[in-house]
């Protein structure tokens, strides 16, 4: 749930007000799109909503709990517990394997069968044979699925997903959407995704539109 959300950045002397007092709520299991020009606000908003920036005013209640209320320790935690994010620029670590970058999360978090989890999620990317790969070694596609199979890895309860097909193939994207919307399905993982791509934004329920950091239009259609 977000209300009056406000968000500016500090550029050299300028302060730039990149997000105006956006409200909207988002259900539980929805999918649901962000669209809108280049520079609209889009990422600057999903960053916020996932708990990874703060606002400089307003609210974010995620998943029940009033996310400016929070620690940056505690809202660490809720992030490890119920968010995936899948970066637009993948933000992989450098020196991990593909089966790493999914698996160290996991362990971190005190998993037991990592390793395992992370090869059936590598798997059902496409990325089978790719375990030891670093992401140097990987195209951008490539890299992108690791990122939506690490994103997956704690079961969580909402998907954040910014491009998500943006550097893929039509093929490979397709094989991204079907996952991240069975993912929805099976799990009932909450999606929100941020995308130029009008077709994936119709296969969600609703699509919130942005322009210059407003809400022009916030549309369910089905
Ligand atoms: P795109 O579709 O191109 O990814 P977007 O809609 O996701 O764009 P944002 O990345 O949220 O847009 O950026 C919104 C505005 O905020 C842009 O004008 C951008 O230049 C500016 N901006 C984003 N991050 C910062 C930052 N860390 N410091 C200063 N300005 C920033």
């Amino acid at each position: 749930n977000v209300r009056n959300l406000e968000k500016s950045y500090n550029s050299g002397s300028k302060k730039l007000t990149v997000l105006h007092d956006i409200s909207f709520d988002i259900e539980e299991k929805e999918t649901f799109s962000i669209v809108g020009p280049s520079g609209s606000g889009k990422t600057t908003l999903l960053g916020l909503c996932a708990g990874l920036d703060r606002p400089d005013s307003g609210s974010i209640e995620l998943c029940g709990t009033e996310l400016g209320h929070l620690s940056e320790d505690e809202r660490a935690v809720l992030r490890n517990r119920k968010v995936g994010f899948v970066f637009q620029d993948f933000q992989l670590l450098p020196t991990l394997t593909a089966l790493e970058n999914v698996a160290v999360p996991l362990e971190l978090q005190g998993a037991k069968n990592a390793s395992e989890v992370g090869k059936e999620l590598l798997t059902k990317v496409g990325l089978g044979g790719r375990f030891d790969h670093y992401p140097s070694q990987l195209s951008g596609g490539e890299q992108q699925r690791v990122a939506v199979a690490r994103a997956f890895s704690n079961r969580p309860s909402i998907l954040f997903a910014d491009e998500p097909t943006g550097n893929l193939d039509a093929e490979t994207g397709e094989k991204v959407i079907k996952l991240l919307f069975e993912l929805n399905k099976e799990a009932g993982t909450t999606l929100v995704i941020v995308t130029h791509d009008l077709d994936l934004a119709r296969m969600t329920q609703r699509i919130l539109r942005l322009k210059g950091g407003k809400i022009i239009e916030a549309h369910e259609q089905h």
